[in-house]
């Protein structure tokens, strides 16, 4: 997460809460047509456990047949799965095939969970892996929560779908209809209001996403996902507690960045995507559990090296708060915590640039690989500091901190 000079806090704990999308009345699921049933009608007393497995089934087909037609770009099919009578979800289906078609989406594979029953309709959780680039390596996850008529009538068919969380955000492209260019590296996505300004974009972050791949510890992203907003999706897509302050966040489970439009007009455009895309390429797969306290400064350091890149200090743009920071303040241990969240610009810009010049040293000490190896098993991983020193870069913490902190004593003056 960053303002050009500013960059806050990022890639936090998984939180699931529920947004819906598509919501229904219950009519339409309240009046099913009841001829040729073969299914029974959803209650609790029916529901045996055969014939939730022929509902899960009749609702797999369903789901897979729609994926297929989402790759085969036949838009009546996908959205056809949904009740003609049920507008919104009808509605909702034609935003996303829109956009994951503009996306250039090449894998939609549903798995449809535990299927549930209620008087009126039958209840199932789809998990969803999907990919923006061909043949990639990791597919995203997704999820969606649907309400279904099965076997009333003709067909089984959808009353309500909307987007489960995932991670911690619903993803944009579930959100809101959006249009997109996609170039080697990256696709970028936006509301139409800002489809002019995304080939100069794409330039930019194209250059920035080349940066960021040598930053990935292990596979690098499939393809970089960046979302413009305007300021009423900044709202819609917030990550959760970002300040105004804030220019864009990255959420690496998703590999997608997302910026706001207002800061589209700066001149350090290519810095703040170099940050959030490093963010992307070195924190996948981060798990919750792993602490904060020891991966703060490796995370933001991280990103900020691959921001500013290698360069002196006298030409570092956080100096002067840097410098004040570790002449009177600053305790000599590397792992500088988050500013809290009262912090002034001042105070956290001082820890951003304490962060960079700890990655610095390790990078100029072990190279860069290794140093990348060393904030995975930190950052993403959560071993120790002590055993992650030794492993990666086959020195003790001890050695590592008292050897970086004099550097960055004498680098200060
Ligand atoms: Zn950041």
């Amino acid at each position: 997460m960053l303002r050009i000079l500013l960059p806050a806090l990022l890639i936090a704990g998984l939180i699931g809460t529920v947004v819906r999308f598509g919501r229904e009345g219950e009519e339409a699921a309240a009046n099913p047509v009841a001829a040729s049933v073969s299914v029974p009608a959803p209650s609790t007393a029916t529901a045996t456990v055969a014939v939730k497995d022929t509902v899960r089934a009749s609702i797999a087909e369903v789901m897979t047949r729609q994926g297929a037609a989402l790759l085969a770009g036949d838009r009546k099919a996908f959205v056809g799965v949904a009740a003609p009578s049920a507008k919104d979800s009808v509605a909702w289906l034609d935003d996303r095939f829109t956009t994951l078609r503009a996306m250039g989406v090449t894998r939609w594979t549903v798995t449809v969970g535990e299927v549930r029953s209620s008087a009126k309709y039958w209840e199932a959780g789809v998990d969803v892996e999907y990919c923006f680039v061909a043949n990639c390596v990791k597919p995203l996850k997704a999820g969606l929560s649907t309400h279904w008529n099965v076997g009333y009538g003709t067909r089984t068919e959808i009353t309500e779908i909307w987007d489960r969380v995932v991670g911690r955000t619903i993803h944009p492209w579930a959100q809101s209809k959006l249009t997109a260019v996609a170039g080697r590296r990256v696709v970028v996505a936006a509301p139409a209001a800002l489809a002019a300004r995304m080939p100069r974009v794409l330039a930019t972050a194209e250059a920035a996403a080349k940066v960021a791949d040598g930053f990935a510890a292990t596979d690098r992203p499939g393809r970089y996902v960046l979302y413009l907003a305007g300021e009423k999706e900044w709202d819609a897509w917030a990550y959760g507690d970002e300040g105004s302050w804030v220019d864009g966040y990255a959420n690496a489970d998703s590999e997608a960045v997302v910026v706001r439009a207002s800061a589209l007009s700066s001149a350090d455009l290519g810095m703040l995507l170099r940050h959030e895309f490093a963010h992307v390429a070195s924190l996948v797969g981060r798990s919750v559990a792993v602490s904060n306290a020891d991966a703060w400064w490796l995370k933001e350091g991280l990103a900020d090296y691959a921001g500013f890149g290698p360069r002196s200090f006298g030409s570092f743009p956080r100096r002067t708060e840097t410098a004040a920071f570790v002449r009177k303040g600053w305790n000599g241990d590397l792992r500088v915590q988050a500013p809290g969240q009262k912090a002034s610009d001042r105070t956290a810009s001082a820890r951003y640039g304490v962060a960079y010049l700890g990655v610095q040293c390790l990078i100029q000490r072990y190279g860069q690989s290794r140093a990348t190896s060393f904030v995975q098993a930190v950052a993403v991983q959560g071993v120790t500091i002590e055993i992650a020193a030794a492993r990666s870069l086959g020195a003790t913490w001890k050695t590592v901190n008292s050897t970086c902190a004099t550097q960055i004593r004498k680098t200060v003056g």
